[in-house]
């Protein structure tokens, strides 16, 4: 009696286009004490307590977002952990991966990992991991942070925006990338050279854009990559806007630099021809470059040069934003629409689900090393989102969960649309469910 008990899973998946890391198709996927306990043809599933039947509505493993700023403690009026995770559960992101800027205090000792953890404990709708910060003069905190749970760390090569999270110069990137290496942790670096960045000399787009070139990302990508090269640390450059990076990224990694890269929905979505005038919430840095770059950052995605498509989710007040692209606050919010943002343009270029999910799921997992995540599979955390792959719906921002209505988004119609995410084999609600990773 007991065995049979034990044989009854806690909740069965059925649907026709499950994607599975070995391809999408029809299954049933069982879940027991919050994981993955099985993976059956669709109509060979055990007994279950509950049986969720999604018929054409594809399932996918939960999202995995390892870049975005919550800014709480210290700006949670920009963004904090509650409506983050809310927005991040609404989007099918079950995992999130917290920067270490832009709340106060920045994560740059494990003090202030301490303080960080206290704040989002309790309020998170899905699971929160966290990275720290390499800042000039705390490369004796980074191995204590490391120690303490941060999944890598993350510095800047030029200005951060915030004064108290500055950049690291040759020796300090150097520095760095030794200490972190002698514990075999990760290094995510904002790779743009400051040297090849100016004032914008006009309060328009084109200004802006021609403030940050393609070069500047070269050129940072390059010195990386060299640096990592003789170090051996592992480097991962974050937000890859500019098609110039994808050769360097390309070359180093067959030279054997362990280099990996990432870009963002807005780069693949967006493009600088269509960005209306004084609409600064299209302003990020690096900036969202042509229509032509667009097409070559989709190729770098489809050769693997680039292998994860993560929100950067950086979100300000409204009041930051003024429509001076010379002023306004450098910050893209999308949490929520990341999936379907990208989901409408893979497909729209002959991409599949299993694309998608490889790009914003298994491999940010990976980046971050968080085990039982970014995979449907046996043994994995139950972290699922019923997708309905062909619905289209128009983006409204004042539905969104996030604290602030700011996003380029707003208005653009896209396809897909996130029915249900559980997280652990529970449905994802108003009860705080997640855990600090
Ligand atoms: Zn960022």
């Amino acid at each position: 009696m007991s065995a049979e008990v034990e044989d009854v899973a806690d909740l069965v998946i059925r649907s026709r286009r499950v994607v599975l890391p070995e391809g999408e198709g029809p299954a049933a996927v069982a879940v027991r004490g919050g994981k993955i306990v099985g993976v059956y043809s669709h109509d060979a599933a055990p007994d279950a307590v509950e049986q969720v039947d999604l018929g054409d509505v594809a399932l996918l493993p939960g999202l995995v977002d390892t870049h975005v700023h919550v800014n709480e403690p210290g700006r949670t009026h920009w963004e904090g952990f509650a409506s983050a995770t809310r927005a991040a559960a609404a989007g099918g992101v079950t995992t999130i991966v917290d920067m270490p800027l832009n709340s106060l205090p920045p994560t740059v000792n494990a003090d202030a990992l301490a303080v960080k953890r206290e704040a989002a404990d309790g309020q998170c709708a899905v699971d929160v991991a966290f990275w720290g910060g390499a800042i000039p003069g705390n490369a004796g905190d980074l191995r204590p942070l490391h120690e303490a749970g941060v999944r890598g760390f993350k510095c800047f090569l030029s200005p951060s925006g915030v004064d108290e999270f500055p950049p690291l110069d040759e020796d300090g990137l150097r520095a760095a990338m030794v200490e972190i290496a002698s514990f075999d942790g990760l290094l995510v670096v904002h790779a743009e050279d400051p040297a090849l960045l100016a004032d914008p000399e006009g309060p328009g787009y084109p200004e802006f854009l021609g403030s940050r070139p393609g070069e500047a990302e070269c050129r940072a990508v390059e010195r990386v990559a060299a640096l990592a090269g003789e170090t051996g640390v592992r480097a991962h450059i974050l937000h890859v806007s500019s098609a110039l990076c994808l050769e360097p990224l390309a070359k180093a990694r067959r030279e054997g630099v362990r280099i990996t890269a990432e870009t963002c929905p807005h780069y693949l979505t967006l493009m600088a021809e269509e960005v209306p005038e004084g609409a600064t919430q299209f302003k990020c840095c690096p900036p969202i470059r042509s229509s032509a770059n667009r097409d070559e950052l989709w190729r770098g995605l489809a050769d693997g040069v680039l292998g994860c498509v993560v929100s950067d989710h950086s979100p300000s007040t409204p009041d930051l934003k003024v429509p001076d692209f010379a002023a306004a606050w450098g910050g893209i919010s999308s949490l929520q629409l990341g999936l379907t943002a990208v989901w409408t343009e893979a497909a729209r270029r002959g991409h599949g689900l299993g694309d998608v999910v490889r790009w914003m799921a298994e491999h940010p997992a990976a980046l971050a090393g968080l085990r039982g995540k970014g995979a449907i599979a046996v043994g994995a955390d139950a972290d699922l989102v019923a997708f309905d792959a062909d619905a289209v719906h128009t983006v409204d921002v004042s539905t969104l969960h996030h604290k602030n209505p700011v996003t380029p988004y707003h208005g653009r119609t896209l396809m897909g649309e996130v029915r249900t995410t559980w997280l652990r084999g529970r449905v994802v609600g108003n009860d705080p469910q997640g855990t600090l990773l």
